[in-house]
């Protein structure tokens, strides 16, 4: 039968029964969008609502934008899988008794940024409204007034404050903070300042008549600074490069560099420039950092055994500089502008469309504004935005002066062959 040659409307059971032919869903799933579309009067769209629910899923996508922490795309890709097994999570094998789930990767990340300890939450908005939770709750903290920014989807310094039961100081003007000013808010009498808290802007930058008061100025004051660096860049000599520190990294701050600043704790998130999964770091000085892990948002804010895991794995790579080989944003930005020509070449002759341009890829998620890398695109005549889209596996690209670019420095060899079939497919041949 099909229910939709019936007079009466189909009863929602048959219409989800009938819509399970053609879409592989749960029944549950089914049956709700079968009891919207008879509820709308329309019967006939509910074939709509399942495909929609589908194709809203979260699956994995070809990022062909340029954008190489696309925080829409999730950030920083990584290589991830393991078996259903039990773990160590807190579980001590040397005495059978329960563990700490922070004290190893935690004493890793340590390592990494030369600190004394650190904690790893879900993601770097956690790790600061743990830190003011836990170090200024009930008093002051001193933010710049350039520095009171906004960082993607509603997250605003002040409204963090003030969630996190720590007052804002506003220090300085939006375009020039000095050290005095800083000094001033924390001799001032009406002020009980806890925390100095430096915030990386970066996802904007200003330029002309611009000041801002570096970490190594703000330790003197006897208050300790925390700096939020966002990125999570961890070592601006990038030691894991074995050459120059990258252009496009240029301005950006690192981890280690403002510990050795005199910073007493940085935050960043593990899923921009570490490239590593979506979490939140605090490292830096180990009596501030046990303070937070008893703090009671630290229950809340833990990261799960899968994080935990796949961190483990990205800061062995960087201990081991196994880092441009085995951390995929750092194969990603490090690959030469000529194997991606190459790559890019291949790709063309064997679909037979598109041709070669040069791009400007961006490493994205906020970090390095400004910056951008070399790369190389295929350019395709008009806009087939949509139809990559619709794809089993969906490939997301942009346009540019009405050709649709696929950008090589965000893809991965392995779905080259993707790629291909990609513009095969596409309707200009
Ligand atoms: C990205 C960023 C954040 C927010 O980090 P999430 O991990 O997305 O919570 C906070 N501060 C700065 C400076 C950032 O760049």
């Amino acid at each position: 039968m099909n229910p939709h040659d019936s007079q009466r409307p189909p009863s929602v059971d048959a219409l989800a029964r009938d819509l399970a032919v053609r879409h592989d869903l749960p029944h549950a799933v089914l049956v709700d969008c079968a009891r919207s579309a008879i509820a709308a009067g329309n019967p006939a769209d509910a074939d709509r609502l399942a495909a929609e629910f589908h194709t809203s899923l979260l699956r994995d996508v070809v990022n062909a934008t340029g954008v190489l922490l696309h925080t829409n795309l999730g950030r920083a890709p990584i290589n991830f899988s393991r078996q259903a097994r039990s773990s160590t999570l807190e579980f001590d094998l040397a005495t059978g008794e329960r563990g700490s789930r922070q004290r190893s990767i935690g004493s890793l990340i340590a390592a990494l940024c030369g600190a004394e300890a650190a904690l790893v939450v879900n993601n770097n908005a956690a790790a600061i409204m743990l830190v003011l939770g836990a170090l200024a709750d009930g008093r002051d903290v001193a933010v710049s007034r350039g520095e009171s920014v906004e960082i993607g989807g509603g997250f605003r310094i002040p409204d963090v404050l003030e969630q996190s039961g720590a007052r804002l100081v506003d220090v300085g003007t939006t375009n020039r903070t000095r050290l005095r000013d800083y000094a001033k808010a924390v001799d001032s009498r009406k002020n009980d300042i806890a925390l100095l808290l430096k915030i990386h802007p970066s996802n904007f930058s200003v330029n002309g008549f611009v000041e801002e008061t570096p970490v190594s100025q703000l330790a003197t004051l006897g208050v300790p600074v925390v700096a939020d660096i966002g990125s999570g860049l961890i070592d601006e000599t990038c030691p894991w490069l074995n050459g120059p520190t990258p252009s496009w990294l240029a301005g950006e701050p690192a981890a280690k560099q403002a510990l050795q600043a005199g910073a007493s704790l940085v935050t960043f998130s593990g899923d921009k420039l570490m490239g590593g999964p979506q979490c939140g770091i605090i490292a830096g000085n180990a009596d501030l950092i046990a303070k937070c892990s008893v703090h009671p948002l630290a229950r809340a804010l833990r990261p799960g055994a899968l994080v935990i895991s796949a961190l483990q794995d990205v800061a062995l790579a960087y201990l081991d500089k196994r880092v441009t080989s085995d951390i995929p944003f750092w194969a990603m930005a490090t690959t030469t502008v000529d194997e991606l020509r190459i790559r890019a070449q291949r790709i063309v002759d064997a679909s037979g469309v598109g041709q070669l341009v040069n791009t400007a890829a961006l490493p994205g998620a906020g970090s390095t504004p400004g910056a951008s890398i070399p790369s190389v695109g295929i350019a395709v005549i008009g806009n087939h935005l949509a139809t990559l889209r619709k794809r089993t596996l969906p490939v997301i690209a942009r346009v540019v002066e009405s050709n649709t670019v696929l950008d090589m420095r965000s893809c991965f060899v392995h779905d080259d062959d993707e790629l291909i079939a990609a513009l095969k497919s596409l309707p200009t041949r």
